[in-house]
């Protein structure tokens, strides 16, 4: 065996869990799972079919856990997986995967090929055939506290803007409140409207909250490389931050891997259950609405469609939440064909944003969105995802096509009661 097929197999092989092995066993090579991924849908291509991307994996896995593959390994009848391969692999599983989750949906036999694409990922980043652009995210996200090197310096700059433009103070490391509200890099560089949106709405609903200055980041580039360490960490950080100032709830922003990674597979990934609750701020907002405490007024009246991000809506259950906030305000709420739980990838999710490789594949698979767009025949469409909204924005631009596109949280600060009173 040489070194590098050392590196690569056992890399793999570490990987490789009970719930991978079950899926591996499970399949039955039916093929289904091809047609729920828009990378198979918008290619035609058969190496797109969510099963196949995992080949290299599966290998390793039928060479070291049934008898019928250690044998052939033993005589010399296996095929090896090399460095080689896993490097000309790589974009199989980091550029044509965004972790979506359709795939799982319709498989007969319940496996999940998301699952085994991070599994593989886990493998591939530890044998260094993880894309440079996602490396380098990761690596920031450990030394500067955010995969797009925001510092905390940039969030003090937003705040005091937030300040002026809204007349409230920004609260900040306050031992106590309701809230520790987080916010995604691009919400801190692209979508500033978000913090002023977050605090209106707190403020009228007469909560405390507070950002934590040891934790505003809330994306989590461990997930999306497969680096379980690293994913353990950026969780902590936010636990750590969470616990010292005793918030009782932890507001996920509007980005879809963050609320998988903090609600999901945190209290996993760090061995213990959080000493706080965590809720996507499509949630926090619902109950406020819910329980009075918020009220909501005036209308868009354009015709409009929610898009539902992957990560909140099929894997999150968070899919009622945003069309009860949207459908009081509009009367022109329209769903776009599969939406909620079988709603299509904006196809920039899981990292793939983040890989500048990927650029191309990432419009044409956005061709279906374009599609689900166009059919539903609206103009403006609002998400809950700032990475979903970046995507789409740039894919729209690619298309020239004129969509607005908007963010549930601030269209809920624009038509709250309180402030209309005032
Ligand atoms: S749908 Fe399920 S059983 Fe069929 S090929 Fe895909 S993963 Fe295997
Ligand atoms: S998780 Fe989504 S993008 Fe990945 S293989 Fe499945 S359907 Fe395709």
């Amino acid at each position: 065996m040489s070194a590098s097929f050392e590196k690569g197999y056992r890399a793999l092989m570490e990987a490789l869990d009970t719930p991978a092995a079950a899926f591996f066993s499970s399949c039955v090579n039916c093929g289904l799972c091809a047609e729920a991924c828009l990378f198979y849908t918008e290619t035609g291509e058969a190496k797109y079919t969510p099963i196949h991307k995992l080949e290299p994996l599966r290998r390793v896995w039928w060479q070291e856990y049934t008898v019928l593959g250690r044998l052939a390994r033993m005589f010399g009848l296996a095929k090896p997986v090399t460095d080689e391969e896993l490097e000309a692999w790589s974009p199989l599983v980091y550029d044509a995967c965004t972790m979506c989750g359709r795939c799982a949906m319709v498989c007969p036999v319940g496996v999940d090929p998301g699952y085994l694409i991070r599994k593989m990922r886990e493998g591939m980043a530890a044998a260094g055939h993880a894309p440079q652009g996602i490396v380098e995210a990761a690596s920031r996200s450990i030394t500067m506290g955010s995969p797009a090197g925001v510092k905390w310096v940039t969030v003090e700059a937003q705040i005091r803007r937030v300040e002026k433009q809204f007349g409230f103070t920004v609260p900040v490391d306050q031992a106590g409140s309701d809230y520790l509200a987080l916010m995604s890099s691009w919400e801190i560089l692209n979508f500033p409207e978000y913090l002023g949106a977050v605090g209106r709405i707190l403020n009228a609903a007469h909560a405390t909250w507070t950002l934590a200055s040891e934790a505003y980041e809330a994306t989590n580039s461990g997930i999306q490389i497969g680096v379980s360490d690293l994913a353990r960490e950026l969780v902590q950080r936010i636990v750590t931050a969470a616990e010292k100032l005793k918030v009782r709830c932890v507001i996920s922003p509007e980005c879809g891997h963050a609320y998988t990674a903090l609600r999901w597979e945190g209290p996993n990934l760090i061995g213990r259950p959080y000493g706080f609750e965590v809720r996507h701020i499509l949630e926090v907002m619902d109950a406020l609405k819910r329980t009075g405490r918020i009220r909501l007024t005036g209308t868009l009246p354009q015709p409009l469609s929610y898009h539902d991000p992957c990560q909140i809506s099929r894997k999150g259950g968070v899919f009622e939440a945003p069309r009860r906030l949207l459908r009081d305000l509009a009367p022109e709420f329209r769903e776009m064909e599969d939406s909620g739980t079988m709603n299509w990838c904006c196809g920039g999710g899981g990292g793939v944003s983040a890989n500048e490789r990927a650029e191309p594949l990432r419009y044409k698979v956005f061709q279906k969105k374009r599609r689900q767009i166009e059919a539903a025949g609206v103009k403006t469409v609002v998400t809950s995802c700032a990475n979903c909204r970046v995507v789409m924005e740039e894919a729209l631009e690619h298309y020239g096509m004129d969509i607005e596109l908007l963010g549930v949280t601030e269209v809920v600060a624009e038509h709250l009661a309180e402030e209309a009173k005032k």
